[in-house]
C-alpha cells in the first residue's frame, strides 16, 4: 500500500454508561516513505490512531482507505491477510514471547503463512539487519532492553510490510539506547523504503522526523512537514 487516507474518522469507546471520544473527525493522508512522528499528551488518542491505521481496530464512523480501498468492512481473514502484507507493529513493551529464542520470535509471524521466501533465511537476514547476528539463539531474558526492541523490530519487518507502526518504541529505554533504536527506524525508512509512523513523548526524537502530527483531546492540532535529516 502506498497511500493511507483517513476521512472523517471518529473513535469512541463505550464503558459502563460512559463514552470516551478518543478521536474526533480526523482527516489525514499518509504517503509512502514518510517518516512521521505523532506527539501529544497522554490520553490524547495517539495509540488509538495507530491501532486504527494498523487495522487492529475499527473507526466508530468515517473511513480509512488503503490505496483508495476500504479494508475494515471485509471479513476477518481478509483483514488479517491485509495486515500481514502491509503492516508491521512495534510496541513500547516489546511483547516478545519469553520462552522463544530471538530467532523463533522473529519467525513467529510467519507461522502457518505461505510466503515466497525461505522463512529461516529471512529471519536470520532481518536479525543481522538489526545488528543481532550473534544473539539469534538468546532468550529475551538474556537480552538487554535495546536488544529486545531490536528483536521486536526484526519481527515487525520479517514479512516485508511497507508500513511500520511504532507505539512509543523508545519509551521503555534509556535515552542513548532509545536514540539508537530511533536511528535504526530511520535507516529502515531511508535505506529499506519502509514508511514509518511513530508515537513519541520525546520532542528531540520528533524534531528529526519529516513530519510531525500533534494530537490533543482526539483532534489534530498541527501537522507540519519539514526537511528532515538529522
Ligand atoms: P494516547 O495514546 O495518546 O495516550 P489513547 O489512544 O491510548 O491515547 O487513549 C485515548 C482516550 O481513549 C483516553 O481517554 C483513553 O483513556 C481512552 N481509551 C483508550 N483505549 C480505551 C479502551 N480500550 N477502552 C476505553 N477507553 C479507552
Ligand atoms: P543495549 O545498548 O543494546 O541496550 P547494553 O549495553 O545495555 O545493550 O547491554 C550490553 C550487553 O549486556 C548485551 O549484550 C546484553 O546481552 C547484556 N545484558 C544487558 N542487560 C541484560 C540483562 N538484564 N540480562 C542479561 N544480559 C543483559
Amino acid at each position: 500500500v502506498t497511500e493511507i487516507q483517513l476521512i472523517g474518522v471518529n473513535k469512541e469507546y463505550k464503558g459502563d454508561g460512559t463514552v470516551t471520544d478518543a478521536l474526533k473527525d480526523i482527516h489525514l493522508n499518509f504517503h509512502q516513505q514518510e517518516f512521521t512522528a505523532i506527539v501529544g499528551p497522554s490520553g490524547s488518542g495517539k495509540s488509538t490512531l495507530l491501532n486504527l491505521i494498523g487495522t487492529l481496530d475499527k473507526p466508530s464512523s468515517g473511513k480509512i482507505l488503503y490505496n483508495k480501498e476500504e479494508i475494515m468492512n471485509k471479513g476477518a481473514n481478509k483483514i488479517a491477510d491485509f495486515r500481514f502484507s502491509n503492516i508491521g507493529f512495534i510496541f513500547q513493551q516489546f511483547h516478545l514471547l519469553p520462552t522463544l529464542t530471538a530467532l523463533e520470535n522473529v519467525l513467529s509471524p510467519l507461522f502457518s503463512r505461505r510466503v515466497s521466501f525461505n522463512k529461516k533465511e529471512r529471519a536470520q537476514e532481518v536479525l543481522k539487519r538489526v545488528g543481532l547476528a550473534n544473539k539469534m539463539d538468546a532468550l529475551p531474558s538474556q537480552l538487554s532492553g535495546g536488544e529486545q526492541q531490536r528483536v521486536a523490530i526484526a519481527r515487525a519487518i520479517v514479512h516485508k510490510p511497507s508500513w511500520l507502526l511504532a507505539d512509543e518504541p523508545t519509551g521503555n529505554l534509556d535515552t542513548e539506547t532509545g536514540k539508537r533504536i530511533y536511528e535504526l527506524l530511520k535507516e529502515l525508512n531511508e535505506q529499506d523504503g519502509c514508511s514509518v509512523l511513530f508515537v513519541t513523548h520525546d520532542p528531540n526524537l520528533a524534531a528529526n522526523a519529516n513530519r510531525i502530527i500533534t494530537i490533543k483531546d482526539g483532534t489534530v492540532i498541527s501537522d507540519e512537514c519539514q526537511g528532515g535529516g538529522t
